[in-house]
């Protein structure tokens, strides 16, 4: 089946005796026993929920994984991810993260004893010159965000295995309908489910996908022991909001494209970045192993005074963090989803005060393009 299919065409209820046609919410914290001595296939929502359940294997098939995992945010996919990591262990992570990981990975990952050492991804070479003994993972987005830079996933994933380390890929940006990172070597796959999964802003989540039973076995029983699955009905929306993830990311990237068109003509945009235009420079990359841009572009407009302007002015693009939803987004993330990484090493990682990222939504692009116009031409 191909990818439209299968995103509608699945067992949404299994067992259901009602045969419904869209997965019923079970809204409910435990399941009755039918024996004292023994429990069902449910017995208490931590552990296990039919929603859920239908909302993980709906995961597990978009992503070409065994088992798939769904959390109560990106974050907490993350975080359980982590865990799979003992003291003493490290982390070979690129440089160019969400806020949110680098804040998890500096303050909780080194209570628990784990490091992170970052390196420029984008080159995997220098991946493998800071291998040790000791690293036990490697994590990656590809593209990052929000600068846009591509790893090559298949080379990193071949260095990662050669050290014997796990290989996690932050697939937000992408979502399964762009890119399968575990076709492409990747051990560990997550999301947060918040951005083009959802699609509509309204769900806060995370999933994380494995190809592997005994990893699998060890995310379940982190999931089930720390309770931070998602509950019953984020799982709904989420279950709704991922049938027309081909028909938004569709609409979304052929606007992302118009977009990065006209402000690559603009004068008064100095740069442009987005990996589905050939004069990108991991362009080759991207294009072999994923299948299209995407629809967040990047731009620096000068200087931090001129993309607070456009930032304000605009009035299709609203300020707000994350991206992927079906409205258009601005930020800004030096000052918004990465305001939480130390200024220094903002700096130090090059993420430019003038930045805005630009996510697309599924508007008419010839109204994005003249209100970005309008906002442009006022500098
Ligand atoms: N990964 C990426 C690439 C993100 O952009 C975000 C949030 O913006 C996260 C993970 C964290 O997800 P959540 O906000 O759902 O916890």
């Amino acid at each position: 089946m191909k990818f439209a299919t299968r995103l509608v065409n699945y067992d949404a209820c299994p067992g259901d005796p009602y045969r419904a046609t869209s997965t019923p919410i079970y809204q409910t914290a435990t399941f009755e026993q039918v024996h004292a001595d023994s429990f069902g296939e449910y017995d208490y929502s931590r552990s296990g929920n039919p929603t859920r359940r239908v909302l993980e294997d709906q995961m597990a098939s978009l992503e070409n994984g065994v088992r798939g995992f769904c959390f109560s945010s990106g974050m907490a996919a993350i975080a359980t991810v982590t865990r799979l990591l003992n003291p003493g262990d490290e982390i070979i992570a690129d440089w160019d993260l969400y806020g949110g990981t680098s804040r998890l990975f500096g303050k909780a990952l080194q209570h628990a004893g784990i490091a992170v050492r970052y390196v420029d991804a984008s080159d995997p070479h220098q991946v493998a010159q800071e291998m040790t003994a000791a690293a036990r993972m490697v994590y990656v987005e590809s593209p990052t965000n929000p600068l846009l830079r591509i790893v090559d996933l298949r080379a990193v994933a071949e260095i990662a295995h050669r050290h014997v380390a796990l290989f996690c890929v932050d697939n937000s940006t992408m979502s399964p309908y762009l890119q399968n990172p575990l076709d492409l070597g990747a051990d560990i796959v997550v999301h947060s489910a918040t951005k083009f999964l959802c699609g509509h802003s309204d769900v806060t989540g995370g999933a994380v996908v494995v190809k592997d039973t005994a990893l699998a076995d060890e995310i379940y029983s982190l999931q089930n022991a720390e309770g931070s699955a998602l509950g019953p009905f984020d799982c709904f929306l989420l279950l709704r909001g991922l049938k027309t993830l081909k028909l938004r990311i569709d609409a979304q990237q052929r606007g992302a494209e118009a977009v990065a068109d006209f402000l690559t003509h603009h004068p008064n945009v100095s740069r442009v970045f987005y990996p589905g235009v050939a004069s990108h420079p991991g362009f080759a990359v991207h294009q072999s192993q994923a299948r299209g841009g995407g629809s967040v572009v990047s731009a620096t407009v000068g200087s931090p005074k001129r993309a607070k302007s456009i930032a304000e002015k605009t009035e299709l693009f609203r300020i707000a963090v994350s991206f992927g939803s079906v409205n258009s987004t601005i930020s800004i993330p030096f000052k918004m989803s990465h305001a939480s990484v130390p200024a220094d090493i903002r700096i130090a990682r090059a993420i430019p005060e003038d930045l805005l990222r630009l996510s697309i939504g599924i508007e008419d692009p010839e109204d994005l393009i003249e209100d970005l116009k309008t906002c442009l031409d006022a500098l």
